[in-house]
């Protein structure tokens, strides 16, 4: 069964007796209500490394007050049990007044790749992810952390904090797990309605054919015209965003751009999706 602890003292008296035994650690930060895709994140922590810490924390910082903290689903006994069966050694789920005493004072936040996309819809949203990852990484102390691909934006600027930072963990991106529908797994699709989902199950559909016309040479913006058409015209209500971005800065290509990424974040009824792909 795997260990649980709730206070940064038994994390760090656990890290430093792994560190003890010689053992590599990696780390795996997570709001929970896990699924496969999570579970890919421990199963490649434990395949290059010789522990793993996942973590577990609803953040209410990188909530903002209209959004979904407090429905956001939250089941950690069960969380523990599917950690246990993927070999997952320790699992840190402190309560919010740990990781945030009284007396916390700091912020952490990004200038640049914060800004455009997510930074633009959900404003406050990266100065919460990178205040609480800063923390967990200091905490954790591990070797290496791994986070999805399917919050590139938040990937991005998880790299480049731990550099600027010098933060001594390596950072890792993992693939997107997706249903066989191409549906990106996501613990916010407990909220899609049975109607819901086929229609979801379009949003990487139409990022398909994005890629494909891109490669095929189209201009960008008849590209993301067509796709927000389409998204509206199935039944995704707000868009936020879909477009096609230099995959390191997330601005609009430029002549120095080296590789693309196609973005996307829209709502359906009250859940709002996200996912991305590669463009090249
Ligand atoms: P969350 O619990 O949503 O904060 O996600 C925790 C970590 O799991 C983040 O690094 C996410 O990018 C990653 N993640 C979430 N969904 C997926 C997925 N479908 N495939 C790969 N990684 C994922």
């Amino acid at each position: 069964m795997v260990q649980i602890l709730k206070s940064p003292e038994d994390l760090r008296a656990y890290s430093k007796s792994l560190r003890a035994q010689n053992k590599t650690l990696g780390f795996v930060p997570t709001m929970g209500a896990l699924h496969e895709g999570h579970l890919t994140l421990a199963r490649t922590a434990l395949a290059e490394c010789d522990a793993c810490i996942v973590s577990i924390f609803v953040n209410p910082k990188q909530f903002a007050p209209h959004e979904d903290f407090d429905r956001y689903p939250r089941q950690l006994d069960k969380d523990a049990d599917l950690l246990s069966t993927v070999g997952v050694n320790a699992v840190f789920a402190p309560e919010v007044d740990v990781m945030y005493p009284k007396d916390f004072q700091t912020t952490v936040s990004l200038s640049e790749v914060t800004k455009p996309l997510e930074g633009e819809f959900r404003p406050t949203h990266f100065t919460g992810v990178s205040t609480v990852v800063a923390r967990l990484l200091l905490l954790v102390g591990a070797d290496k952390a791994y986070f999805g691909e399917k919050d590139y934006q938040q990937l991005q600027l998880i790299k480049q904090m731990a550099k600027d930072l010098a933060i001594p963990t390596e950072i890792i991106g993992v693939g997107i797990v997706r249903e066989k529908s191409g549906l990106a797994l996501s613990s916010r699709n407990a909220y899609l309605t049975t109607e819901e989902r086929p229609i979801a199950d379009q949003l990487n559909v139409i990022l398909k054919t994005m890629a494909s016309e891109f490669k095929s040479g189209a201009a960008i913006s008849d590209i993301e015209r067509r796709a927000a058409q389409k998204l509206s015209d199935i039944g995704f209500g707000k868009i936020d965003y879909i477009t096609i971005r230099d995959a390191e800065t997330l601005l609009p290509p430029t002549e120095e751009t080296k590789s693309h990424r196609i973005l996307a974040a829209a709502f359906l009824g009250k859940t709002r999706l996200i996912d991305n792909i590669s463009a090249d």
